[in-house]
């Protein structure tokens, strides 16, 4: 480490082959296979080349979040079903906007990857035989989503973390990004390292800027949680999508993200048993007063309303195509149309099901047969849904009482929350970014079409670090980078943002918080579940405002931590608008509703006769998906001199590789490092 005068700071400066920033289940991952791959080329230390960058370790969806059973997809290893990576890759491409070569690539690194976790100490659970058992999600028949438990995805990256230990990886622990530096143009162009501020060293005399050089950038920061008012993503996870794209990164499918029903005193998702339990579903009013059963009055039966609710567990994700007809989708509707009232929905896991005067009693024996089969089977058929949760899965009752919630006295809060961004930055078949040598894995990569199998995000995450580990072992190779002849372009950078943090210590701008609040609101409300053109186009120009007004004014941060929070907000700021931009040119391209949210429209199809639009008094209303856009991805780049900050592109879906070489020829193309193509 050296370190230099620049702008009257001291600027602490490292330098790597690879910096990876994030130390989630996707970051953790890679550093890992880059070590290894690195020993293999001959590299003696290679722990010395690599650094990992986090806000926080503790901090990110993989450590903080989860579910009943957090689910990971992969090839299924049932010893009597047969499943096949092409098979794989069509259940990944199924609903649209996926690349092949991506999808077959995560299905052919699927089971490598797996076996990689369960060496690292996962405890998946297996059979006397050995058989890692696997389950149905949304009637695959393959079995293919396992779990450890409610933290699958926490012990993946701590059981990581433990082996990065083994191999001496430094991680740099409560660095918060403020910029990725770039030197060069065009083809040139590259991501020469990040800027960061130590979080621990930031004072009212220093600036605490390190700056991590390196000749690969591995970006694994997240999705962009902090972006939604409504949301399930574990606080303080923000992702570092605004700064990725003023570096000139590609963003994918960004309208493509995840809702689902999930408590909001302890974010976690309530899919699985949870649902698969059949607790009560009922509202208050804001101060918990004024019980009602607010299903009632939109399910003929109380077997259809019970049914639906079971079926909540696995067809967990909002859907737009499992509202019509009773589905169990209308009961995130039916959720989303209570808040909206100002009411505040429970699951009461104490008492079945209550209906109204009109319907029969909760009875098991009266569900529908899927639910009733698969209560029996997994003999869950004691009297309240506690004793059936508590039969089914107690680890989901603990996570909670670990967390202050006690299901056993008191009833649980949920909400529609944004859950996952299918979409993220676009990547080539080794997870290169367009600008090359920097690499996007994890959540950050918009490698997911408009739905994903649940558990799937797990397995990309660790397949698109694998690929992007190889990748650089074998063709970027293993050196420290020079960047003497970049050095002033740097330098000004540099003297940059230290100008631009001092404007904010001096700036009567509006506060950070109060601008991360305005954002969160405006996506959770024209960014969400249920969207509409109009009401987007006005929440994109008020964004744009809100961006060029900070541009100008700075926000106004006098002490440490606001500093970092107007860091946040600045780039949360550009986020927002680069999510609704897209939003607004998929709607224009008249895509209508798909994945996991709603279009509506005034000439649509109708939800039920009983859910109203509070705006006209008439039952809302919802445009079908259109299917032609299926083969294609919306991708949106930043340029500052469009009015709206972003252009926006559509490309073709990228078809699945079929070409299969015999041995030989293979061989020889491996041999002489032919597959490193990025086509
Ligand atoms: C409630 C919930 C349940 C889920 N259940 C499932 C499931 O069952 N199956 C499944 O496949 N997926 C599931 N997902 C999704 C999955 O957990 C995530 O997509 C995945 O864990 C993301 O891993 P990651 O390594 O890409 O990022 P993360 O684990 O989010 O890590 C991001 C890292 O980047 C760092 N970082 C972020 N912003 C900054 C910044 N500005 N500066 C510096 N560092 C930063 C963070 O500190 C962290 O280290 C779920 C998600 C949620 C929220």
């Amino acid at each position: 480490m050296q370190t230099r005068q620049i702008a009257n700071q001291t600027i602490a400066f490292h330098c790597y082959n690879t910096v990876v920033v994030g130390a989630g289940a996707a970051g953790m991952n890679c550093a890992v296979h880059l070590c290894d791959f690195l020993e293999q080329k001959g590299i003696t230390k290679p722990a010395e080349r690599i650094a990992v960058i986090t806000a926080g370790l503790g901090l990110g969806a993989s450590r903080m979040s989860g579910s009943d059973k957090q689910t990971y997809y992969k090839i299924g290893t049932s010893p009597d079903i047969a499943d096949s990576a092409e098979e794989f890759a069509k259940s990944l491409t199924a609903a649209g906007c996926c690349h092949g070569d991506l999808s077959l690539a995560e299905a052919i690194g699927s089971l490598r990857e797996f076996y990689h976790l369960v060496q690292a100490g996962v405890p998946f659970p297996t059979d006397s035989m050995g058989t890692f058992i696997g389950y149905k999600t949304d009637h695959d028949p393959f079995e293919r989503a396992t779990s450890a438990g409610p933290k699958t995805s926490r012990f993946m990256s701590e059981c990581l973390q433990r082996q990065l230990a083994r191999y001496g990886v430094k991680i740099h622990d409560g660095q918060e990004l403020v910029h990725l530096l770039t030197v060069g143009s065009g083809k040139t162009k590259r991501i020469a390292g990040v800027v960061t501020i130590d979080k621990s060293r930031l004072s009212d005399s220093s600036l605490a800027v390190s700056v991590f050089l390196a000749a690969n950038i591995v970006l694994a920061a997240g999705g962009p949680g902090e972006l939604y008012k409504t949301s399930v993503y574990p606080k303080g996870q923000l992702g570092i999508h605004g700064l990725a794209f003023k570096a000139g990164l590609t963003g994918a499918n960004l309208t493509e993200s995840q809702f689902g029903l999930a408590s909001t005193k302890f974010r976690w998702n309530v899919s699985g048993t949870y649902m698969q339990a059949v607790p009560r579903l009922f509202s208050t009013d804001a101060g918990g007063k004024d019980e009602k059963e607010f299903l009632t009055g939109f399910f003929p039966t109380m077997s259809k309303m019970a049914t639906n609710i079971f079926l909540k567990g696995y067809q967990w994700p909002f859907d737009p195509q499992r509202i019509e007809k009773l589905q169990s989708s209308l009961i995130d509707v039916l959720v989303f149309n209570e808040t909206q009232k100002g009411r505040r929905v429970f699951m009461d896991f104490l008492h079945n099901p209550i209906g109204s005067d009109s319907m029969d009693e909760f009875d098991i024996e009266a569900l529908e047969p899927e639910a009733k089969q698969y209560l029996q089977k997994a003999g869950a058929l004691q009297k309240t849904p506690i004793e059936r949760l508590a039969h089914m899965n107690p680890p989901a009752i603990e996570i909670y009482k670990e967390n202050g919630i006690d299901l056993y006295s008191e009833p649980l809060e949920i909400a529609v929350c944004a859950q996952h961004n299918n979409g993220g930055f676009a990547v080539d078949k080794w997870w290169q970014s367009n600008v090359p040598q920097t690499f996007v894995i994890g959540e950050m990569a918009g490698t997911h079409g408009v739905k994903r199998p649940g558990g799937s995000a797990l397995n990309a995450g660790q397949t698109g670090g694998l690929r992007a580990a190889e990748y650089i072992a074998n063709v970027c190779g293993g050196e420290l980078p020079d960047y003497s002849k970049a050095q002033a372009e740097i330098d000004r950078q540099l003297g940059d943002i230290v100008k631009r943090l001092g404007q904010h210590r001096n700036s009567s701008g509006p506060a950070p918080k109060q601008v991360l609040e305005e954002i969160r609101s405006r996506m959770t409300a024209s960014g969400g579940h249920i969207r509409e053109l109009n009401d987007a186009k006005k929440a994109l120009k008020d964004a744009v405002t809100l961006y060029k007004n900070i541009q100008q004014k700075g926000l106004n941060a006098k002490d440490g931590q606001a500093l970092l929070e107007a860091i946040q907000a600045e780039h949360l700021t550009l986020t927002s608008v680069a999510y609704l931009k897209a939003v607004v040119e998929l709607l224009a391209q008249g895509s209508g509703s798909r994945g996991s949210h709603l279009v509506l429209s005034q000439d649509g199809v109708e939800i039920h006769a009983d859910v109203i639009d509070q705006a006209t008094g008439k039952p809302l209303k919802f445009k079908p998906e259109n299917q032609s856009l299926r083969s294609s991805i919306l991708q949106i780049e930043y340029d500052e001199g469009l009015p709206d900050l972003f252009r926006s592109t559509t490309v073709n879906v990228r078809p699945t590789p079929k070409d299969r070489k015999a041995f030989e020829p293979a061989w020889q193309d491996y041999r002489e490092g032919k597959i490193y193509s990025s086509v």
